[in-house]
């Protein structure tokens, strides 16, 4: 009995003690000193315990009192509990593009467009005349301007710019209109994961997906019209090691890359659809339809937390998203609920708001009488921020427990957070512990200038 329970004390301390020198190292590759630093003395303090126990005769009664305690503690992190399916409430008026940060940025004075909007929208005008003051997106005059990484950036938004005529063409004319939703679908999945998707997932297409109007090109001001039957949503990573000097230059490069990557692979998608003989439109960055979180949601790909971006699973809010919406018969993915673990730890968390320079994260609940409700940032604050400092920040993506790499160690804590609320209230701590709750700015690598 002794043997046995000092056996499986030794077996529960050598595992940590694995698990915390493998911390270590992945913290090292993460670039993640302070967090490998910290477990170094944790990991010591464990190898020293195990010592003791083979070398010093340590009392029975504390060995098994200590492997009570282990065991409850095991018993408590794997038992699932306090996780509910919900709802988030169907938005009762479709959002108009025409009110989009990047939309009213567009406009210039003294045009009709400009006269129009802010008739229709009087209360919008002193901030956005704030923030055209501003230097401005990747602006010379702005606080973190880098000559080469602003130029790369603007390079890879112009590469962008040439895939827009291809976002909706013409369907090719097919004598075969019968298709197998099931094969089909299972086709789009595999190849969209050969062409470097995170994670890809299908929904009807519901009105609230939709814009009302067209807020930017040369279409801008018309009602949105689009009568496709199934939106395909996916996600690309977003590096967190480019993420990871946020809110400088590499943010934006990051970005403007991923926004590339997902346009390219959203275009090749609508056109593999349309030469199977059906409609299909790609919505990419600066040109979309649809509002691509609420579709992606919608797909189960993800829960939009508390910063107002998807979260998804495995790397949080660290994607980009872009939808292609077609009229040929697919196999939904949509989720019956969605899992309420990310905004119960949205809930108690509030590291991107405690992060956010602008304040345009909000610190209030997101819990309703009637259940929970979709959090909404100031995008006014955080777009005049980026005005500033001439990138896209990311600062809250940065900071977000969620946006760690997906690896053996973060995935372990991901699958804790879902479990039970003991177990987000222990992760939040040790994300606080290791990564610290205002992580500085990093400096840039000397290549990029
Ligand atoms: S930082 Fe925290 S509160 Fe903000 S989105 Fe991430 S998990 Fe939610
Ligand atoms: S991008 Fe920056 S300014 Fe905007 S909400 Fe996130 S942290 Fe705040």
């Amino acid at each position: 009995m002794i043997e046995v329970i000092a056996l499986s004390l030794l077996f529960i301390l050598f595992g940590s003690v694995f698990f915390s020198t493998l911390f270590i190292v992945f913290s090292m590759v993460e670039n993640e000193k302070r967090a490998a630093i910290r477990m170094v003395p944790v990991t010591i303090f464990l190898l020293i315990f195990g010592a003791a126990l083979i070398f010093v005769a340590v009392p029975f009664i504390f060995q098994i009192t200590l492997l009570a305690f282990i065991l409850v503690a095991l018993f408590v992190v794997l038992l699932p509990f306090g996780n509910k399916s919900i709802t988030f409430p169907v938005p009762e008026k479709q959002f108009d593009e025409r009110d989009v940060m990047f939309s009213r940025a567009a406009l210039k004075t003294d045009t009709v467009e400009f006269k129009n909007y802010y008739a229709m929208r009087p209360q919008n005008l002193q901030a956005d005349n704030a923030f055209r003051k501003l230097p401005g997106l990747l602006n010379a005059n702005a606080k973190y301007y880098n000559r080469y990484i602003f130029s790369a950036a603007n390079a890879t938004f112009s590469t962008v710019n040439l895939l827009q005529p291809l976002t909706e063409q013409k369907t090719s004319e097919s004598d075969d209109k019968k298709i197998n939703a099931g094969e089909v679908t299972l086709f789009l999945k595999k190849w969209a994961e050969k062409l470097g998707v995170h994670s890809v997932g299908i929904t009807h297409l519901q009105p609230h997906h939709l814009y009302s109007h067209i807020g930017r090109g040369k279409n801008y001001g018309n009602p949105v019209e689009l009568n496709h039957k199934f939106a395909i949503a996916f996600t690309v990573e977003m590096s967190s090691k480019s993420l990871s000097y946020a809110p400088q230059g590499p943010v934006v490069m990051e970005s403007s890359q991923q926004y590339l990557n997902a346009g390219t692979i959203a275009v090749q998608i609508a056109e593999f659809i349309r030469n199977l003989g059906f409609e299909a439109r790609a919505h990419i960055d600066a040109n979309y339809r649809v509002i691509c979180p609420l579709v992606a949601q919608d797909a189960g790909l993800g829960t939009i937390g508390r910063m107002g971006l998807l979260m998804t699973p495995k790397l949080g809010a660290r994607v980009r998203v872009a939808v292609v919406t077609t009229n040929m018969e697919l196999v939904t993915t949509s989720p019956k609920g969605i899992d309420s673990s990310v905004v119960q730890f949205c809930e108690i968390c509030k590291k991107c708001a405690v992060n956010c320079p602008s304040n345009a994260i909000s610190f209030k609940s997101g819990k309703t009488k009637s259940g929970w409700k979709l959090w909404k940032i100031s995008h006014e604050k955080c777009y005049t921020y980026w005005c500033k400092i001439g990138t896209d920040c990311g600062r809250c993506i940065t900071v977000c427990p969620y946006s760690h790499p997906n690896n053996f160690i973060h995935n372990t804590i991901r699958l804790m957070i879902k479990r039970n609320p003991v177990n987000r209230w222990l992760a939040l701590k040790l994300d606080n512990y290791f990564y610290g709750t205002k992580p500085g700015l990093i400096p840039l690598k000397k290549w990029m200038g």
